[in-house]
């Protein structure tokens, strides 16, 4: 085998969605795994809605999620340009040799003649395919319409009978009957290439090995092999991956908003999760592993373990990585994550508590958080004094009692020497458990479940969690 060198090729006209960074994981995987290249290609011939920003922000995103390219838009290298609009010249001569070739034809139809058409394909129950016609225009008719200033796209013809016979990596051989294609347009009328064309020309350029891919472009496979066909090009390896479906095995839809990676990472994802998790849409790791990091995500990578159904993206099964992630993670490193998601907050925190309880209170929150969001959220509410008092007398009794004994307690503010005296005092004052404990874990983070209080009450220090009682009770405690 030669060089490996894979693609991950996105149209910038929005966010970086789940199926699309998948489809960039598997092929940056492949490539690392074989020591191959990774290349990134920004497919922007529909220029109405191709947008800057959302190249930037499909590059922004790869980034984060820790997936980085060999060449591209933004760091060149030796097959660019890497933006499908920058290489108008390179499509132009591959067009001349089609024409040469005499594989292509002008068409003049309009779009609303082809909706026509296309509307009473259906209506007859058909596929709606081109009919051709403008193929048999004669070239005294073809002389008319160019008179008249209109402007031709171009057609590639079908040829008859032929069967397209494809080995697809994860499909096995697929069989595609030319009867059941319809000449498509390579060169539209505004001399701007079409997908199929440029993505033929490109990948062959670019040297291209194997092209992983959402298996929605299995349709569009038998007219690229045409092309390679026709133009002499050698084809890549072709692996259509199955499509990711939601929890109800339905497509999902790039309409919601939650399938974009921006939304991941607004609400506090870790990247190594969601890359990790990515990689399990489709694919799997040997032994059934589910927690892979580092180096593994890709050595473990295999072309074999890719399915042909079951990628199922299941939000549940998302939270269960992230969590996982989140618990295992070095705690400094976890602090720097959790920075860059909260900002200037977290480090207030840190400032207030200070170092040693900041982070007993960070592996405490650590352990009930599924999100860097929710981490934070609960800081916030463990570290602020909520002025919400108790109105209910009993719970006011309780807060009053456990305020003096706390007071008078002298020893050491550890673990053990709390866990003791908290049973005292409970047993001491006459209430049981089940209200006791309640009332000091609302008082303290306004929930009645939640951490062991023990280790709660080591993490918050002694002097605010005076202060927060105090709080509860108003009037600061008398
Ligand atoms: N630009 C195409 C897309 O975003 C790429 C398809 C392909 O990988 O060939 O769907």
């Amino acid at each position: 085998m030669g060089r490996v060198r894979t693609r991950f090729a996105p149209s910038p006209t929005g966010f970086l969605h789940l199926g699309g960074a998948r489809t960039a994981a598997f092929n940056w995987a492949l490539a690392r795994k074989e020591k191959g290249d990774f290349i990134l290609r920004i497919e922007d011939t529909d220029r109405e809605r191709s947008k800057k920003q959302f190249e930037e922000a499909i590059l922004e995103d790869l980034r984060w999620l820790g997936i980085e390219w060999d060449e591209g838009p933004d760091r060149g290298g030796p097959y660019g340009p890497y933006r499908q609009s920058e290489r108008g010249e390179i499509y132009q001569s591959f067009i001349a040799q089609l024409r040469t070739k005499n594989l292509i034809y002008p068409c003049y139809c309009t779009v609303e003649e082809l909706e026509k058409e296309r509307k009473e394909a259906l209506k007859r129950g058909k596929a709606p395919r081109y009919s051709g016609r403008c193929f048999f225009l004669s070239s005294e008719e073809r002389k008319q319409r160019e008179e008249k200033g209109i402007k031709p796209s171009w057609r590639f013809r079908i040829p008859e009978g032929k069967e397209i016979v494809l080995e697809d990596l994860v499909r096995g051989k697929v069989v595609f009957h030319t009867s059941f294609l319809g000449d498509f347009v390579v060169l539209k009328s505004d001399g701007i290439p079409t997908y199929n064309f440029a993505c033929v020309v490109d990948d062959a350029l670019m040297n291209i090995s194997h092209v992983l891919r959402g298996e929605e472009h299995l349709s569009n496979t038998p007219y690229q092999v045409l092309l390679y066909q026709a133009l002499e090009l050698t084809p890549p390896l072709f692996a259509h991956v199955p499509i990711i479906l939601d929890e109800e095995r339905a497509k999902l839809s790039k309409r919601r908003g939650e399938v974009n990676l921006r939304f991941f990472k607004e609400e506090g994802f870790l990247p190594e999760a969601i890359l990790n998790y990515l990689l399990t849409l489709g694919h799997s790791f040997p032994e059934g592993r589910e927690i892979i990091e580092g180096e593994e995500l890709y050595t473990l990578f295999s072309l074999e373990r890719i399915s042909k159904g079951g990628a199922i993206f299941d939000p549940a099964r998302l939270n269960w990585w992230n969590k996982t992630y989140i618990h295992r993670m070095d705690i400094k490193k976890l602090e720097e994550k959790l920075i860059q998601w909260g900002g200037e907050k977290v480090k207030e925190f840190k400032e207030e508590l200070g170092e040693e309880r900041f982070y007993l209170l960070l592996d405490l929150v650590r352990e009930e958080s599924i999100t860097l969001k929710e981490m934070v959220e609960k800081l916030r509410d463990y570290v602020s004094v909520k002025e919400e008092k108790v109105e209910d007398e009993t719970q006011l009794k309780i807060l009053k009692f456990l305020l003096s004994s706390l007071e008078r307690f002298n020893a050491s503010w550890e673990e053990k020497e709390i866990k003791e005296n908290l049973r005292l005092w409970q047993k001491e004052s006459g209430f049981p458990p089940s209200l006791f404990y309640p009332v000091l874990r609302w008082s303290l983070i306004g929930r009645e479940e939640g951490p062991e209080l023990d280790r709660l009450l080591v993490a918050l220090g002694k002097e605010k969690v005076l202060e927060k009682i105090k709080a509860r009770m108003g009037n600061n405690g008398n």
